[in-house]
């Protein structure tokens, strides 16, 4: 299975690595990306491809369903939180996009409750930090794309106003050295919608806590 990967590794020594080689020996020395994109792990989501991106441009982070916890200290292991903690406090990147997604998983299993899902696995205790995400679902719509859609819209809602906790966000964004963006993209459609406006967040987000 892995000759496939192989192979295409070749190619891209042979090409794209050759032709781009004092860029990327550039690269090498020191990266400075533009932007922080937390994506989820879902295979359809390409970042790089989707934004037409270059090697050193984004910082991507990814994890099941694109969420950013709460900011949050003791003993436990944060891998998201170390990864925005080093792009923001050492790499000082001024952008931070959350891209949500159309056809979620972690979010279908949120809402839907999947009993596929116990409780006690990792991805129902990573989802939990959007719980209040699944009231907004309508029980008779789950069969709707659209449902799922607005799900996602209002996760990544949860999620922005969760990198507000952080207080070396929080500092840069009231100082105005950093930017924080909410998109969602539509896998089957192409569509990218984005969902920074502050107005809507609040009221998906208030939705969501009734
Ligand atoms: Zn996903």
């Amino acid at each position: 299975m892995s000759d496939k990967l192989l192979a295409g590794y070749q190619r891209f020594k042979n090409g794209y690595f050759s032709e781009n080689r004092e860029k990327l020996r550039k690269l090498a020395q020191e990266q400075r990306p533009n932007y922080v994109l937390i994506a989820c792990c879902d295979a359809r989501m390409e970042p790089a491809l989707i934004f037409d991106t270059e090697p050193g441009e984004l910082f991507v982070i990814r994890n099941v369903a694109n969420l950013v916890p709460p900011y949050e200290i003791e003993g436990s292991y944060h891998g998201t939180s170390a990864a925005l903690e080093f792009a923001i406090t050492v790499l000082e990147v001024p952008e931070i996009i959350v891209l949500g997604h159309s056809r979620c998983g972690g979010i279908r299993s949120l809402v839907l409750q999947s009993e596929a899902m116990p409780k006690d696995t990792f991805i129902a205790r990573w989802m939990s930090i959007v719980s209040p995400v699944a009231k907004l679902a309508d029980p008779t719509k789950l069969d709707d794309h659209a449902t799922f859609n607005y799900c996602e819209q209002a996760a990544v809602g949860y999620s922005l106003r969760n990198l507000m906790t952080y207080p070396w966000i929080r500092s840069r964004v009231e100082a105005g050295t950093l930017n924080l963006k909410g998109w969602h993209y539509n896998i089957f459609t192409g569509a990218l919608k984005q969902i920074h406006d502050q107005d809507t967040i609040s009221t998906i987000v208030e939705e969501a806590q009734d």
